[in-house]
């Protein structure tokens, strides 16, 4: 493939039928292959089976019934277990149910409708409440927004973590920021990974508002996919060190360590966050599903342990990653008209292509087979500017659909491209 943005009118015209050609038989095959949502395949769901099983008869944890109401926080090993896999000490750990994207929600309806310990009053209250979001980012952060009415600032992702040059020019000038998502390892959808120095600015910046919260979220700690254990800096020690304890609230969950939709969630902050979050939350419910916390407790601890079961996930999905990459590199990298991120870990790929052309890159494949993430999903109000991210979630496929569905994308992605650069010459 010849670099396309370099060609002559007449070259570009030809290579565009061909590649036309080549999506029509592609299409033609009325495949349905999906690289939508980045959930776990079902091999990948099969590595904890043996939690179909758990607990069994015998139900005491610890002295504690798991059938009965109560220990609101989680049992405390569960709390021990996971607690450094997130940087911080299982006191100020809480377990929630079965999703963090639950306690994200919640921390945001409790500082609306209550403001957060070092509040003046509840955000609700303020005459706008502002949160930067890094983007390309995770769309469902953004809906929590869009529900409850918090504009977005976006800021742009850099290969450090988001640019925060900008980011604390905003919260120092803006004291109605008062938040901000933050996806620091493997982040959805580039595979970004926070460096110390992005860390350690966000744990310092000067913020005007003195209710500041980084919503700190580590879905994909230990999701490794290279034989690198990449670490973060620890943003709660960070914070703390800084004179801003009460700055991070972390989340986490098991989704995809365990079963992503019967998991074990987690919050962490700082000792009055967390003393904040359990008094609301003890509204909420007189005590989380001890039941599901204590299989995971006995799963977590047989064959091997969290890293022996994560590397049996990063046996079933790196290939799928491989696939992708390599694919990528071969039918475009030459083309000038696509980049891509080559994560460590997570569950994502961005994809970058010409500007305005991601829509209809999403469009070609839809109408060939192949159901891709919408375009500008990675943007707050569903909005990229520059109609140019596109998100691939490779994980749920098995490999030979993977394999197909994104050799697909590949034409839709020079398609659109050439369509694009021949608008160009014509006018
Ligand atoms: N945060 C991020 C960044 C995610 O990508 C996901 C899953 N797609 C979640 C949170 C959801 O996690 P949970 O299942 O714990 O709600």
């Amino acid at each position: 493939m010849p670099n396309l943005t370099t060609l002559g009118a007449n070259d570009l015209r030809a290579v565009h039928e061909d590649i036309r050609r080549r999506y029509q038989a592609f299409a033609e095959r009325k495949l349905k292959l999906n690289l939508t949502r980045g959930k776990p395949s079902s091999k990948q769901l099969d590595l904890s089976n043996e939690l179909l099983g758990l607990p069994g008869a015998d139900y005491m944890a610890g002295g504690v019934d798991t059938r009965n109401y109560g220990e609101l926080q989680g049992l405390p090993e569960l709390r021990a277990q996971l607690a450094p896999i997130f940087g911080v000490s299982p006191d100020r750990v809480i377990l929630g149910d079965n999703a963090s994207l639950s306690l994200m929600h919640d921390a945001v309806v409790y500082s609306m409708l209550k403001g957060t310990v070092d509040s003046d009053k509840p955000w609700s209250r303020e005459s706008r409440v502002a949160f930067i979001c890094p983007v390309p980012g995770y769309d469902r952060h953004f809906s929590i927004c869009a529900q409850f009415g918090i504009e977005m600032i976006p800021v742009p992702m850099l290969e450090t973590g988001p640019d925060m040059d900008a980011v604390e020019k905003l919260v120092a000038a803006d004291p109605q920021i008062k938040g901000m998502w933050c996806v620091p390892k493997y982040s959805n959808p580039c595979g970004t990974v926070y460096s110390n120095e992005t860390v350690e600015r966000l744990a310092k910046m000067k913020t005007a508002a003195r209710d500041f919260r980084l919503f700190w979220d580590n879905a994909y700690a230990v999701h490794h996919l290279t034989a690198e254990a990449v670490e973060i800096a620890n943003i709660d020690e960070l914070c703390a060190r800084h004179g801003h304890p009460n700055r991070a609230f972390i989340f986490g969950s098991t989704s995809k360590i365990t079963f992503a939709g019967a998991g074990v969630a987690l919050f962490a902050s700082s000792k009055d966050n967390s003393a904040w979050y359990l008094k609301n939350m003890s509204i909420r419910t007189i005590g989380g599903d001890k039941v599901n916390q204590l299989r995971h407790i006995r799963l977590l601890n047989s064959n091997g342990g969290v890293a022996a079961l994560m590397d049996r996930h990063r046996a079933s999905l790196a290939p799928k990653f491989e696939q992708v990459l390599n694919t990528f590199d071969k039918e475009l990298a030459a083309s000038g008209v696509a980049k891509w991120t080559r994560p460590k870990g997570g569950y994502f790929i961005s994809l970058e292509v010409l500007d305005g052309c991601a829509k209809r890159v999403v469009q070609l494949a839809k109408e060939a087979g192949v159901e891709l993430t919408p375009a500008g999903a990675t943007h707050p109000l569903g909005k990229d500017p520059h109609d140019r991210f596109i998100r691939i979630a490779p994980s749920f496929p098995e490999l030979a659909e993977v394999t197909e569905a994104v050799q697909g994308v590949a034409v839709c992605v020079l398609l659109a491209a050439t369509e694009k650069l021949l608008q160009s010459h014509a006018s």
